[in-house]
């Protein structure tokens, strides 16, 4: 991987090196339920530095050719169509994500809230979309149980804007963060996502209702284009934020290094976790990194600042080095077993 803000001072480098983009995959206009029109949505996020937008309202796919048209921009600004698939089981929201599906997708029901999940990630991805799964706590619907039962989508929400949305857990339900190392301790490998699940745009600076900026996507791609920014989420290059900024992420078969972009008045805590969520290792400097040592099941890193915001990187699965060290001789133990019995059931048949 590259370093992000990497400075290519070569014109041709700069152009065949990926870019970062930072982007909002879940937001909803007049369309469903939100306050305002595609335009007016696209225009807002436009003007806060966002480089692309996911239109995702409930069971509707706004068409985004007149909105690209009007705002998108080589390179700067590209707007790409999605779905919120809304489906329920016994009264519980279950809410499904498509990215850029190639046609409107109906909700497809099922006989449980893990049946009804799969269903529906499974025609997202017949859609040639990409599915994500959304707030799992909102209303308390889907259990980490049921969501380790889930197959066939890479993406998971761990923060979600919404005000009702339940991020942090409660009430003996585990948080979000939780159930994220839970589906990866158990060998799934999952990313986590930041989304603002926005729904008003006309009272800004009210916390307690559904505003934009609030958890967002960096992606690291060769270009600014739909499937380029959906197939780098899906490879995990990229990493989710609700404030905090990074300089520089790096990950590849040694290790993670981290480094953040500090603002004046933060002060930082970079932290390593492993299987089961444990803690590996906790830097106090802006600049961080970890190398692998093949004990850890999978390793993932996030960044806390002082205010509460953060940031979070995406899992890398590690090869259990020491455990494949010993497996030749865990052959030849059992071979030798083997050989030993062999010869005993023989010397007992003289
Ligand atoms: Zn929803
Ligand atoms: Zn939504």
């Amino acid at each position: 991987m590259a370093l992000l803000g990497a400075t290519a001072t070569h014109a041709a480098a700069q152009a065949a090196s990926p870019r970062w983009y930072k982007g909002n995959t879940h937001t909803h206009t007049l369309n469903s339920d939100g306050d305002s029109t595609p335009d007016e949505v696209v225009r807002w996020y436009r003007e806060h530095g966002y480089a692309f937008l996911v239109l995702t309202d409930h069971n509707f796919l706004t068409s985004v050719d007149g909105l690209n048209a009007l705002h998108g921009a080589d390179q700067r600004f590209l707007v790409v169509k999605g779905e919120e698939v809304t489906d329920q089981f016994a009264g519980k929201p279950l809410h499904i994500n498509g990215l850029d599906v190639n046609a409107q997708v109906a909700p497809q029901g099922g006989g449980s809230v893990v049946d009804v999940l799969q269903r529906n990630v499974n025609v997202i991805r017949q859609a040639n979309g990409v599915p994500h799964i959304n707030h799992p706590n909102f209303r308390w619907a889907i259990t980490r149980e049921e969501l380790l039962q889930v197959r066939n989508t890479t993406l998971l929400e761990i923060f979600n804007g919404h005000p009702q949305t339940n991020n942090a857990g409660g009430g003996g339900v585990p948080g979000m963060e939780e159930v994220w190392d839970a589906i990866l301790s158990g060998g799934t490998l999952i990313y986590g996502i930041a989304v603002d699940d926005a729904h008003v745009f006309k009272q800004p600076g009210r916390p307690d209702v559904a505003g934009p900026g609030r958890g967002w996507v960096v992606v690291r791609a060769p270009r600014l284009e739909a499937r380029a920014l959906l197939g780098a989420m899906e490879r995990g290059d990229f990493y989710a934020s609700n404030g905090v900024e990074l300089a520089e992420y790096e990950a590849n078969a040694q290790g993670l290094r981290v480094s953040v972009k500090p603002t004046t008045f933060s002060k930082y805590r970079i932290q390593f976790l492993g299987k089961g969520g444990r803690l590996l290792s906790e830097s106090l400097e802006p600049t961080a990194s970890y190398q692998f040592t093949g004990t850890e099941g999978y390793v993932r890193a996030r960044v806390l600042e002082s205010n509460g915001s953060m940031a979070w990187m995406q899992p890398v699965m590690v090869p259990a080095r020491a455990a494949a060290r010993h497996e030749p001789t865990a052959m030849l133990l059992v071979g030798l077993a083997a050989i030993g019995g062999l010869l005993q059931w023989r010397t007992r048949l003289r």
